[in-house]
């Protein structure tokens, strides 16, 4: 399969029409049924408002609307996604089936939980086979997504030591080439932060965190893989040393996508460790979609976890499945999220992955993952420097530049979508001059790969014989190159705002 040339055209200036510019007085979408309930007095009148501007639209307009705007996205449904660190795998179409099943679909969390045998087993069941493919000895679904978990995981950490008496321990240590949210978590719960650099093979420098480590670090954390794609040679020296010095090892279990039978956290040292729910075990993620991070702690953590937990409350009885109900493990940090977790969103559609695949499916996904990336980079490394070229494991680091060009990274990203592709993640991880991170995962077939591989290379032939198409790319898609400063500094999430708006108010 040959890349589809990429058509060069101007970006035509799209204003698309908001919904309150396509409403017109007297449009109805539904029909109100008579009232059925008693009729109350209304509320004191200055609590009332005698206008309300909501667009006035039919149910066609609506649709019609929306649906346009969606066709300006871009999704793993759509095509080729390899956005480093992120795992944007396909999604099984199973999972909506079970996640809207009505006994999931319908239940309330305050309901009483004989009422909800079906959902705890299903919980308790995540909790069970979690701890079994990374080697936990507890387990935790309340976090909302990875960072939150990050922040769940640091807080018993923090906590173990205080309940040893051990005061003193205020640092964490966080490799360069670690994710932001790392830091960003440790900041949160006001410890600092000692960045250890990354040695010419993508390790940790072992020198740098034998110096770092002392009676005053609280852990490390750690992506394995990291964020370059890089197994760590030394991983159990790098844990011995943590340990050594009273430190316990925070897994970011991010790049979990890489170890699925083949190797686990838990039985190499790792204390704690979050996982990306959203990343491994395909929920859709990327445009607001529910995350879930739960947590696994090793032995010594498993009483501070947060309350409650699903357990068995009462035994089975002959052939009668047993009763779960809600733990509150001895010394808990508390609770971290209202209810339990992303149930139906996360929980549901992540244990039907777990399910569907079993044992030898999940060990297949993490080497189908890893084979991929480890073609991906075979085919490219000839065109796009790669700073730490050895096997990786479920992505790679390229860099987005070439001597004597004033390409750029940003230049072969967007360039990228006019080919039909979304871009790898760029500028990440830091330590690579013009980073693409490209991680293929395991559900894209050779023809995909080798598409993407060609469009590369085309692009990199483009940058020498004409970088003017890659500097103003993208060209097809329904809006141009933006001005990506004002965008995060001047973030408009609205795009109607009443004539009288000030953003200043
Ligand atoms: C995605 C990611 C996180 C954060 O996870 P969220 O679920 O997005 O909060 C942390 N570390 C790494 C390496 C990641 O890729």
């Amino acid at each position: 399969m040959t890349s589809p040339a990429a058509p060069v055209v101007t970006t035509a200036k799209i204003v698309e029409p908001t919904i309150f510019e396509i409403s017109s007085p007297g449009r109805r979408g539904v029909n109100m049924p008579a009232s059925d309930v008693p009729e109350t007095a209304l509320p004191p009148k200055d609590l009332l408002r005698s206008d309300l501007p909501l667009p006035e639209l039919a149910e066609v307009d609506v649709v019609r609307h929306y649906m346009r705007l969606s066709k300006f996205n871009y999704s793993v449904d759509d095509g080729f996604y390899p956005l480093g660190s992120c795992t944007m795998k396909y999604n099984p179409k199973i999972n909506e089936d079970t996640c809207r099943l009505p006994g999931f679909l319908y239940t309330h969390p305050l309901q009483p939980i004989e009422t909800v045998q079906g959902n705890l087993a299903l919980m308790y069941e995540t909790q069970e086979w979690l701890k079994e493919i990374s080697g936990f000895a507890g387990i935790t679904l309340q976090p909302a997504a990875g960072a939150h978990g990050e922040f769940t995981g640091v807080l018993m950490m923090a906590a173990y030591h205080k309940s040893r008496g051990d005061t003193k321990r205020t640092k964490m240590l966080i490799p360069d080439a670690a994710h932001g949210t790392n830091p960003a978590s440790t900041g949160m719960l006001g410890m600092s932060v000692v960045t250890i650099p990354s040695d010419a093979r993508g390790n940790v420098d072992l020198k740098a965190l034998e110096a770092a480590c002392d009676d005053t670090v609280v852990g490390m954390m750690l992506t394995n893989p990291n964020t370059l794609g890089m197994f760590d040679e030394h991983i159990e020296q790098v844990i011995k040393l943590v340990h050594d010095c009273g430190g316990l090892m925070y897994g970011d279990g991010a790049n979990l996508n890489a170890l699925l039978g083949i190797l686990r956290p838990g039985d190499l040292g790792f204390d704690v460790m979050h996982f990306n729910l959203h990343k491994t075990f395909s929920v859709p993620h990327g445009g607001g979609g529910p995350g879930s991070g739960p947590v696994g702690v090793a032995a010594r953590l498993a009483d501070f976890l947060p309350a409650p937990v699903v357990g068995i409350v009462e035994e089975a009885e002959d052939d009668l499945p047993p009763l779960y109900g809600f733990i509150t493990p001895k010394q808990s940090i508390g609770r971290m999220k209202a209810f339990h977790g992303h149930f139906g969103g996360g929980l549901v559609r992540s244990y039907t992955y777990i399910a569907m695949h079993g044992p030898n499916g999940l060990k297949d996904i993490s080497q189908y993952a890893v084979l991929n990336a480890n073609y991906l980079q075979a085919r490219l490394r000839d065109t796009y420097h790669v700073p730490y070229d050895r096997i990786c494991m479920h992505e790679f680091v390229a860099e987005g530049q070439f001597a004597g060009s004033d390409v750029r990274a940003l230049d072969i990203a967007k360039r990228l979508m006019d080919y039909n592709f979304h871009p790898p993640t760029n500028y990440f991880p830091l330590i690579v001059h013009e980073a693409l991170m490209i991680e293929p995962t395991e559900t894209e077939n050779k023809d995909t790969l080798d598409a993407f591989a060609d469009a590369l290379i085309k692009i990199a032939d483009e940058a020498k014989t004409s970088p003017d198409l890659l500097h103003s790319a993208p060209h097809i898609t329904p809006f141009g190159r933006m001005d990506e400063v004002k965008a995060a500094r001047e973030l408009v999430l609205c795009c109607w705002l009443p004539e009288d708006y000030n953003e200043n108010e």
